[in-house]
């Protein structure tokens, strides 16, 4: 048992209800059901799942709710209660990567991908609204993509595994939004379940549940997004992937997953010798902190929550100084949380902004977060958002 995980059921009832609402006020006729996807943080292993390797989301209770109905006229029809922009409409036959740029690239891409995989959908009408914080590193683009696979699964019979959606969600992505973002949260939205963080290994999507219920061991996991988001993360990302994947070329390994850890020492002293000083630090971050999902993992089985705390901080130093995908809010954040005395913080998701996530004692938790919001008045940094991170279902039918 573990106390408040999710949103309540009937909150998520009256949400279902609501977004139908927006739904049948919008097309005039009844949606043919509701669905909601989470968005997620990630616990350890961060850049690690385009190096094929190992992942630790956990899903929020913050979701994006889609209320959808099938249209037999090969029409597709999307609308946002968050956005004040109108209904787009698309000819589902002409959808081609860069014909939208706006948001509804996201579903429209779902559509264009499962066609492209062989599961043609004749057409249909959504209307979303989400809880997910956008541009927050906790994965609003996935949960809108994950919405709406699993609604069309449904609907048109596709007969989709999970993880065969987060694979098309991740394509709808990479090839229709033109972002290269690995699987990770693709898969969490799909396949994390309540009161569990999601051990995945990127590289055949094998999976296991760990049951993760911080507040059972008087724990609590919270969420700081720094409401920042530097502009450099683009091309920071790309560049981060091209000197990983020289890395692995010189070790002669498909992927950096591939590195092991009790060999690193040896790799990195082979790759000093003929490589740049960026890829000995990024093969560093990346098979160090594969590691880390391993130990992260192993100290959960055996009820070890508590000295999960510094697992994560040396996770941040390497993302910090290794990586150096990191920013001063966000180092700001861990700095202020240890201080306060939280076990371990570390940033989450792909950085330079966004979020970070801190593990400290559940009656420490209001001070710990007073404690982050006063170094950053002190910094002049905008007031940070925080709250727990439940672990919290997977995408579901709500209505
Ligand atoms: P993140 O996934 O970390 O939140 P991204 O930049 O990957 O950040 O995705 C954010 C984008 O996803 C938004 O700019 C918008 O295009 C789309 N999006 C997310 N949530 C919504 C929503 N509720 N309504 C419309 N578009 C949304
Ligand atoms: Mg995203």
């Amino acid at each position: 048992t573990h106390a408040g995980a999710a949103a309540a059921p009937e909150d998520e009832t009256r949400r279902a209800e609501a977004v139908a609402e927006g739904f049948r006020a919008l097309y005039g006729r009844d949606p043919e059901g509701v669905w909601a996807a989470p968005g997620r943080v990630n616990l350890i292993g961060e850049y690690t799942d385009f190096n094929d390797g190992f992942v630790m989301p956990l899903a929020l209770p913050h979701t994006a709710v889609a209320a959808v109905a099938r249209r037999d006229d090969g029409v597709l029809r999307v609308h946002s209660a968050d956005l004040p922009s109108p209904v787009t409409e698309l000819r589902v036959d002409e959808l081609t990567p860069g014909c939208d740029t706006s948001w509804a690239a996201y579903p429209a891409g779902v559509v264009y991908a499962l066609g492209t995989a062989g599961h043609p959908v004749g057409g249909a009408d959504l209307h979303l609204a989400s809880t997910v914080p956008t541009g927050a590193g906790l994965s609003s683009s996935a949960a809108l993509e994950v919405v709406t696979a699993l609604a069309l699964n449904d609907l048109y019979d596709l007969g989709l595994t999970r993880a065969e959606l987060a694979r098309l969600a991740q394509r709808a992505e990479n090839e229709f939004v033109g972002v290269p973002c690995g699987v990770m949260d693709q898969m969490a939205a799909a396949c994390c379940t309540d009161g569990h963080a999601l051990h995945l290994d990127t590289r055949d999507l094998s999976l296991r549940q760990v049951p993760f219920a911080p507040s059972d061991d008087g724990l609590a996991l919270l969420v700081v997004d720094t409401r920042v988001q530097h502009a450099l993360g683009d091309g920071a990302y790309a560049e981060r992937r091209a000197g990983c994947e020289e890395g692995a070329r010189r070790l002669g390994v498909s992927h950096l997953r591939d590195v092991p850890h009790a060999e690193l020492p040896a790799a990195l002293e082979r790759l000093a010798a003929e490589a740049g000083d960026h890829v000995v630090r990024y093969v560093r971050h990346i098979v160090t902190d594969n590691h880390r999902v391993g130990e992260v993992i192993a100290l959960l089985d055996a009820g070890d929550v508590r000295a999960v705390g510094p697992v994560l901080t040396e996770g941040h130093h390497s993302l910090r100084d290794d990586l150096r995908v990191s920013c001063a809010e966000l180092d700001l954040v861990v700095e202020a949380a240890l201080a306060a005395g939280a076990l371990g913080a570390r940033m989450t998701g792909g950085g330079f902004g966004g979020s970070a996530v801190v593990l400290t004692e559940a009656d420490a938790a209001e001070r710990t977060g007073d404690a982050v919001r006063a170094a950053f008045a002190a910094a002049g940094h905008p007031e940070p958002r925080i709250f727990p991170a439940l672990p919290s279902a997977g995408a579901r039918r709500i209505g």
